[in-house]
Order: C-alpha cells, then structure tokens, then sequence
C-alpha cells in the first residue's frame, strides 16, 4: 500500500516515527527536494485511522511542494503528522518529535499547522535548529497567511466584479480560527460584510462581538448567499455534497486541499465559479516563514505576500485564455518551474 501511494503523490521519502516512552506516532513525507529543502508544517490531529493520517500528509506534502514553486521560493515541500488527540500533546511527545526532525539533518524544516501552536513549535526547536515561524521578530505566520488571501481575494473581485477594492463585498468564512479570524479583522477595516461560521462557538462569538459579523451553523456556511465563500477551516469543504449548494461567485480562502478531488475544481468552472488555488492563494505563512529564515524583515514579507494578487491574476488570465480550470493552470505552473531545475540538475 504505500510504495502504491508514493507512486501516486510522486513523492521522494516517508519516514515513520514511533517513540516508545511517550507514545509519538508521526509520519513525515519529504514530498520534493528539487527547488531546495523540504518545508511543511507539522499537523497534530486524532486521525481515526493510519491510512488517513498517511494520505493526509501526502496530499498535504505535495501541495507544499507547489505552493513554494508557485510562490518563487527556492523550496521543496514536505509535511508531517502527529496522531494524537489534544491531550496527549506533551513536551516529552514534543520533544521526542523534535528529535525525529533533527535526523534529517536540514533536509527537513518543519514549523505549526493545525493542532500546533507556535509554543509547540518552540518546544520542538529546543530538539532540533530546523523549525521556522517562531521568531519573535516574525513569530505567527497566519496574519501573513491571512493578508496574502485577502491578496488573492483582490485579483478574483477585479475580475468578477471590476474592482480590486473589497469594500462592501459579502464574505462567507468558513472557520474563524488563527487565520480566518485575521482575514475577517482585514476584510472588516476594508468594509466588507461577514458572515462566519466555526465548530468553536467561543471564537464566531468573538468575531461577532468584534467585527459585526453574523454568524450561521458550520451545516449553513455553504449555503450562504454572498460573493465569495471562503474556506478557512479543513480540507475537502468543496466536493459533491457542498458544490450544489454554494451561492458564491467565488472561492478563496486559506484552507489547504479545498478541493476533494480535482474533479470539484472542474465543477467549479463549469459552473462560473471563480476558485482561487488554495497553495497560490495561502502561501503567505510559507512565505514569511522563508524571509524570515533567509533575510529577515517583515517590510519584505508583506511586499512578497502582496505579490498573491498579481500571481492569481496571471492565473484568472491564462484560464480565460485557454478555457482551463484556475486548479489546473495553477497546477502546470508550479511543475513546470520544477521540472525546469530538474532538467538543469539532470535529474
Ligand atoms: P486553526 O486551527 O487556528 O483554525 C481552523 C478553524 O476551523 C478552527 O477554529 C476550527 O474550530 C474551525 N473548524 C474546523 N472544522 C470546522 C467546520 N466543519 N466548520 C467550521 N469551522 C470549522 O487553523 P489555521 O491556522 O487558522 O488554518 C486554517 C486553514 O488554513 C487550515 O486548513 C490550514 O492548513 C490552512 N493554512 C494555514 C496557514 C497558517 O499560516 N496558519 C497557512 C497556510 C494554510
């Protein structure tokens, strides 16, 4: 089964850890180190089963690996999972990851994601020199990520609407987490409209109480009529269940894997619905973690991460051109500058 699935991802290594005293179960895929180390953040979260967790992190490394290609960061992609409920989540577990991550010696640079907060992330680094996102300089990389959607958002309200401004546009945000809830602090100082939805009823409050935003059920989030449905909670929200009832013009938000399977982004097309690429239009966290890394200062994370619109323009522009799905342009782009390097390494 998973040498069948590393042929399928296209990907390079999974290693799986096991830690006897503490019980850590993680697995990391090094999905592709053709651009550069492998970055990806490490999840933590109570997968029901192994093959899930698995498939989750591959589908996870390899959209890492196009969102640096896409992004112009001299990166490859990688990703890991920790299977865990919350509470097992200990600084020993911790640490027995971070010295898991050391082995690789930098070929491996990991950092937060769901279910790992950047104090995680800090206790990990205390194991290993090869996590990012946690300076105090930079720190947090979500109000990054969260600027660089409302980028993207920017260059699909220029072509569905005319205008880049996002004032008064009705905005559906699906999960008011660390990067829905800053989207939602943007898009409110811009006059936007909001309507929010989260499994965590203590944080739509807050975005309610706030920033005026309505609230409705995570069951009625899809259904909401607005402009732009934006996912910023999971994976797979766009798929057969929710495509028929979504009542957007367009699709961007942070959320990795937005589209269950290629087939959804199809649809969308099909059906007039503008889907800004989840790894173009959510790679402002990987970006400032990069700078941060590289050269830091935050004045050049936030002209990178500005960059999102114009590279979501290039790829409204080149789908009107050719007819082809936006997931399917984004998808040659980032390959293509792969294939590229692999051709002059030889590879
Ligand atoms: P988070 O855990 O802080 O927020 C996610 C929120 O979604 C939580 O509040 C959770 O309660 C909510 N949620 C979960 N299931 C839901 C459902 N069915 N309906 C409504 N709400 C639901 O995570 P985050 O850091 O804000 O990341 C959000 C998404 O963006 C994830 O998919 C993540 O992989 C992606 N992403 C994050 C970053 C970053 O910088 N943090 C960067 C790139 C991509």
């Amino acid at each position: 089964m998973v040498f069948n699935k590393i042929q399928e991802y296209g990907c390079e290594e999974i290693a799986f850890c096991y830690d006897e005293k503490t019980g850590l179960k993680a697995i990391i895929v090094i999905h592709d180190t053709t651009l550069g180390p492998a970055l990806g953040g490490t999840r933590l979260w109570d997968y029901q089963t192994e093959e899930e967790a698995l498939i989750d992190a591959l589908r996870l490394a390899r959209g890492m690996t196009r969102k640096a290609s896409i992004s112009g960061v001299d990166a490859g992609g990688a990703k890991a999972v920790i299977i865990a409920k919350p509470e097992q989540k200990t600084e020993a577990l911790l640490r027995a990851y971070g010295r898991f991550v050391d082995t690789f010696n930098g070929r491996f640079i990991t950092g937060e994601d769901v279910g790992i907060s950047m104090e995680d992330a800090r206790i990990i680094a205390k194991e290993t020199e090869y996590v990012l996102g946690i300076s105090e300089e930079v720190g947090d990389p979500s109000p990054f990520t969260a600027h660089g959607v409302a980028s993207g958002m920017r260059a699909c309200t220029s072509e569905v609407f005319g205008t880049p401004s996002l004032s008064g546009l009705k905005v559906a945000i699906q999960g008011v987490g660390a990067v829905g809830y800053n989207l939602a602090r943007i898009l409110n100082q811009e006059g936007a409209e909001l309507i929010v939805a989260d499994i965590r009823e203590e944080l739509t409050n807050k975005t309610a109480s706030e920033l005026g935003a309505k609230v409705v059920s995570p069951e009625d989030i899809y259904s909401v009529e607005c402009d732009v449905f934006a996912p910023c909670a999971l994976g797979a929200s766009i798929s057969d269940e929710t495509i028929p009832q979504l009542r957007c013009k367009v699709v961007a938000g942070s959320a990795n894997n937005q589209l269950k399977e290629n087939a959804h982004g199809d649809e969308l097309h099909r059906r007039g619905i503008l889907y800004a690429p989840d790894y173009a239009i959510n790679a402002g966290g990987l970006i400032s973690a990069y700078i941060d890394w590289k050269e830091p200062t935050t004045e050049g994370i936030m002209k990178k991460v500005g960059e999102i619109e114009h590279r979501i323009g290039e790829i409204i522009s080149e789908s009107k051109k050719t007819g082809e799905p936006t997931h399917t342009i984004a998808d040659k782009v980032a390959d293509e500058r792969i294939q590229k390097k692999k051709k002059e390494k030889a590879i």
